[in-house]
């Protein structure tokens, strides 16, 4: 049985006043049943760690880098990210494959470094418009998975499905495309993984969820769960979608 979770994308927003939104989170949802991931910006993980103190509530990093520490300015390592108290890193993000130009064989060697500093990684995979448009959905996701994966089986890890489309324009894939495109994973993780470590791998959908569409969302089959942008910054919500995703159960 997979535990559902529910993780929360700050991107680059919040400054320190923008923390309470968490205690008025933590106090309309004080014992999710899914597991609650808060990723706030670099500035804000040692005061984030501070508030979800106590809470059933984990911390997580948006990025980190491939190596354990370095000259590399500007970058975050995942031990550091662990240090600071996050236990999870979301990694290969599409706005990171664009803004970065973050190849797949990167976030692969992230996600190595991840588990080496003891986090689990979040691995974003999603077409384009362009590519679901030329009837390309799902061999994109194959090779984007195959590629991204880390090696082993021993250690944790969470799949996103994240249509680049549907990241932060209020579209979402009908629940039929979810549907096709999270069993379709599924089956790529047991041909990389084995049938065992494939069926613990959580695969979260993400783009564009809403306290309005997430119980259709949540209903899809292989759905585990949400890894949620712009509504994780208001704690109405993300309390909403956190409720939502318990209630599916
Ligand atoms: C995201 O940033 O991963 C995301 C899904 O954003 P949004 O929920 O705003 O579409």
């Amino acid at each position: 049985m997979r535990q559902k979770l529910a993780a929360g994308n700050w991107k680059m927003h919040g400054l320190a006043a923008d923390l309470a939104a968490i205690d008025a989170l933590r106090a309309a949802n004080p014992a999710p049943a899914c597991e609650v991931v808060i990723c706030p910006p670099a500035t804000l993980l040692a005061r984030m760690a501070e508030r979800l103190k106590r809470s059933p509530y984990c911390l997580g990093g948006q990025d980190c880098h491939v190596a354990a520490k370095g000259a590399h300015t500007g970058d975050i390592a995942a031990t550091m990210l662990a240090d600071a108290g996050a236990s999870f890193v979301i990694l290969g993000h599409s706005e990171r494959r664009a803004d970065h130009g973050e190849t797949s064989a990167v976030v692969a060697a992230k996600a190595r470094a991840a588990r080496a500093a003891g986090l689990v990684p979040i691995i974003c995979i999603g077409e384009t418009e362009a590519e679901r448009d030329g009837g390309r959905t799902l061999q994109v996701l194959s090779d984007q998975l195959a590629t991204s994966l880390p090696d082993g089986t021993d250690a944790p890890l969470v799949v996103a499905y994240e249509p680049v489309w549907a990241i932060g324009t209020g579209r979402t894939p009908s629940p039929a495309q979810i549907a096709e495109a999270h069993g379709h994973l599924r089956s790529q993780l047991a041909r990389h993984l084995g049938a065992g470590p494939a069926a613990a791998v959580r695969l979260l959908y993400g783009g564009s969820v809403k306290p309005a569409n997430a119980a259709a969302i949540f209903a899809v089959a292989e759905v585990d769960g949400a890894l949620v942008g712009g509504a994780s910054l208001a704690a109405a919500d993300f309390g909403a979608i956190i409720a939502s995703l318990d209630a599916a159960g």
